[in-house]
């Protein structure tokens, strides 16, 4: 059965990194699903005749034509959030495919270099730095504090970059990969309702919110969960969860702003163990950097005096920050022009072409998501939706090359 009508390579990769205890796919970086894409990458680029490689930074690419400067790229990532869905990444890739298989056979020759490409390690889920393959690229983060992130299980980026064939000592800015983008574009499917209000199946992106990482640690006094009575407790646990109150109710009170707490970890993590320690991470966006930076600041004011009251403390570390970007305004006109009266939306979701857009020209078109809801399993986009999303990236696809 095809679950996703006609776009074969969704369904290529359908049975990849299922996850049966949240639902949806858990594809995170040089583990098992995400391995498996890769060869799977491998092999329907080389169905197509492209030529792959696999750059300084894991990142993944398939040329049509010999690589060089100038190049039209696009394509998107292949891992996931954990329980994440089947569209936010993949899509973006498998269109990249179908365009390039459309303009193949159409007899189409290209005038310039061509490239689909996989960014590694996008959604940050095993080393807590989103897009961090094209923050490595792009010279965004610096190479010893990646080779030092650590995934859940202890081990660091460098030493999964060796069990993955990369070598860890050469991770970092790569001016000869960057040099050779003439120009991107990620094809996704939008997150967010501003297509539903619209009732059109693709959009450009305009722009993407400010927005970045924090991790609130909260301190206080581990116990025995059976010998400790109630008053006088210190307990992290508690404070953790008024400080997620907090972040609430600071953020609710700033128009535009999102705030989101969705992952804590509590030290050491036992049934019958007052913790010691909690950390919670905060995710944090609004629409320009200066109120990002204010929205972290009355969100850090409300977390301290809330975690006081349970006599904790906190500290906030800044793990991640993206500015907001505004796409290129040659491409936007181009896109204005090719996709005849195409609409123009903002996003609050980061991605890797609003990284590469401080160095090359950079560009997004958005398919519908009937629901709106992604980074989880209910993420959807209708196939009609997927095949309008093709068609626009051909037409692009055509006129650039
Ligand atoms: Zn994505």
């Amino acid at each position: 059965m095809l679950a996703h009508g006609m776009l074969a390579g969704l369904d290529e990769i359908a049975g990849t990194g299922r996850d049966a205890r949240r639902g949806g796919y858990s594809r995170h970086l040089w583990q098992g699903a995400d391995l498996e894409l890769r060869a799977w990458f491998t092999e329907r680029a080389e169905r197509l005749g492209l030529m792959v490689a696999t750059d300084r930074n894991g990142n993944l690419w398939a040329w049509w034509g010999e690589p060089g400067p100038g190049a039209v790229v696009t394509g998107s990532h292949l891992d996931s959030v954990p329980g994440g869905g089947a569209y936010d990444g993949p899509l973006g890739v498998v269109s990249a495919f179908e365009a390039i298989g459309r303009l193949q056979a159409s007899g189409f020759v290209p005038s310039r270099p061509v490239a689909v490409l996989v960014f590694a390690e996008e959604e940050g889920s095993r080393f807590g730095i989103a897009c961090l393959g094209s923050r490595l690229m792009t010279g965004g983060i610096d190479a010893d504090r990646a080779r030092a992130l650590v995934d859940p299980d202890g081990v660091t980026l460098a030493e999964a970059a060796v069990r993955a064939g990369v070598d860890p000592e050469r991770l970092g800015a790569d001016r000869e990969a960057l040099g050779r983008i003439g120009l991107f574009i990620e094809l996704h499917v939008e997150q967010g309702r501003g297509l539903i209000d619209l009732g059109r199946p693709v959009a450009v992106a305009s722009s993407i919110l400010a927005h970045g990482r924090w991790r609130l640690t909260v301190t206080g006094q581990g116990n025995h969960a059976g010998a400790t009575l109630m008053p006088g407790r210190r307990d992290p646990m508690v404070a953790a969860a008024r400080a997620v109150v907090a972040v609430h109710e600071a953020s609710s009170a700033i128009p535009g702003a999102r705030a989101t707490v969705g992952r804590l970890e509590v030290v050491p993590g036992g049934t019958n163990v007052i913790a010691s320690t909690v950390h919670a991470w905060l995710d944090a966006r609004c629409e320009t950097d200066a109120g990002t930076r204010a929205l972290v600041a009355a969100i850090t004011a409300r977390v301290e005096e809330a975690v006081g009251l349970n006599g904790c403390s906190v500290s906030v570390t800044e793990e991640s920050w993206t500015g907001t970007v505004t796409f290129d305004h040659g491409l936007r006109e181009c896109f204005g022009r090719e996709l005849g009266g195409v609409p123009f939306l903002p996003t609050g979701a980061g991605h890797d072409a609003g990284v590469l857009a401080a160095s090359v020209p950079s560009a997004m078109l958005f398919v519908r998501n009937p629901t709106g809801i992604s980074h989880s399993p209910e993420e959807f986009a209708e196939a009609d939706d997927c095949v309008a999303g093709i068609d626009a990236l051909e037409t692009l696809l055509r006129s650039l090359l």
